[in-house]
């Protein structure tokens, strides 16, 4: 199996999978006085420290979470604001965690309309939260967090930034974002999943939407998750910086796979995008007829955003792009690694001309 499905899920690191392995071996809760009981709490300890290091943030900012949905509902829904304004591209847990949230546009390249946001942050006068992602997890598209958190300060608004997909794949730096919260995910660097953190700045304050328990200073109740969050934290430490090769990978394959077929669409493409992302429609062949063909060949990509829910619906990140409903059916997304090599891409970008010459339609969709 050749994968090409980091965005979905990343391969453990070694250093990770050692890291839960030896904090299972610990016995003790992290809140007992007693030995046992700071031996575990040194473990949790120590991973917020790299945890907050890796995205510049202070360790007691960060909240241990069950992984970046929980990070995302703990911002939107743990803040004291009447309004909330989300870009339209966001992921479901960022969309579904306000349903009163406003939707800001994105232009044609997938990056949000910063006038846009001006505007409705003008119209309103209740305090409001702006959520915007670093890097979007369909296209990659790399998002103006920076100047949107400016224009939202100016209003008096609080910043989060989901940055799942933007850690370990570019640098993040909050406060040079200016960001108020941000969330991230372990599973997504390379560490275990069902564990993340929303990192708040100083003097942000948060309710708890989880109760019943003293934990994470108070801002999210439950025994933590300690193995995890030292694998969490080990993948934080060990975490590749360079990504100049990934680039050049995903760049190869965009070009070798746009010259045997022109008629090949990258979404996003002239924006500024995460290096190892690429999201491509092959003209009238649906996304889960291309998923499932290419599982048959060995290789893991995804239709879109995964379907969590066994059902596959047109993707609402291409949707707000401005792409029609039917040429956003036919889009795949192919996000690479740190395994990855150049000869996995020339393997994709043979079997991805094989089906398209197999059962694309040259006359549907456009090149444009
Ligand atoms: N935010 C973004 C941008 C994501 O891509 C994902 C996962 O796909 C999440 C949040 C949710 O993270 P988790 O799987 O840790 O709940």
């Amino acid at each position: 199996m050749i994968y090409l499905d980091h965005n979905a899920t990343a391969p453990i690191l070694p250093a990770a999978a050692e890291a839960v392995r030896s904090a299972l071996a610990i016995v003790g809760n992290a809140s007992s006085v007693h030995r046992a009981g700071r031996g575990m709490r040194r473990v949790i300890e120590d991973a917020r420290e790299v945890v907050a290091a890796l995205v510049g943030g202070k360790a007691s900012g960060v909240v241990f979470t069950s992984g970046g949905t929980e990070a995302n509902n703990l911002a939107l829904g743990g803040v004291e604001r009447a309004r909330v304004l989300v870009s339209a591209i966001e992921h479901p847990s960022v969309l579904g965690a306000r349903l009163d949230a406003e939707t800001v546009r994105v232009g044609r390249d997938g990056v949000v309309d910063l006038d846009a946001l001006r505007r409705q942050l003008a119209a309103g006068a209740r305090p409001a939260l702006v959520s915007l992602m670093l890097a979007n997890n369909e296209t990659g598209v790399i998002q103006p967090v920076r100047e949107a958190a400016e224009i939202a300060h100016e209003f008096g608004a609080l910043v989060h930034c989901d940055a799942v997909q933007a850690v370990g794949r570019m640098p993040v730096d909050m406060c040079a974002l200016g960001v108020d919260m941000l969330s991230m995910s372990s599973h997504k660097i390379g560490g275990p999943p069902g564990v993340g953190a929303l990192v708040l700045a100083d003097g942000v304050e948060i309710r708890p939407l989880i109760q019943g328990g003293g934990q994470e200073r108070r801002r999210r109740a439950g025994t933590e998750n300690a193995p995890g969050i030292a694998g969490f934290g080990a993948a934080a430490a060990a975490l590749p910086r360079e990504t100049a090769t990934l680039s050049a990978l995903r760049d190869g394959l965009e070009r070798d796979l746009t010259a045997a077929v022109p008629l090949a669409r990258i979404f996003g493409v002239h924006a500024p995008r995460l290096p190892n992302t690429t999201c491509i429609a092959m003209p009238g062949v649906q996304s889960e007829t291309q998923v499932m063909a290419f599982d048959l060949e060995g290789f893991a990509v995804s239709a879109g955003a995964a379907c969590s829910s066994g059902k596959v619906e047109a993707s609402h990140v291409l949707r707000a792009m401005g792409v029609g409903e039917a040429e956003a059916r036919t889009a795949i997304r192919v996000s690479l690694g740190w395994q990855t090599t150049a000869d996995d891409v020339a393997r994709f970008v043979e079997a991805w001309t094989r089906l398209y010459r197999r059962l694309g339609l040259p006359s549907v969709g456009s090149a444009a």
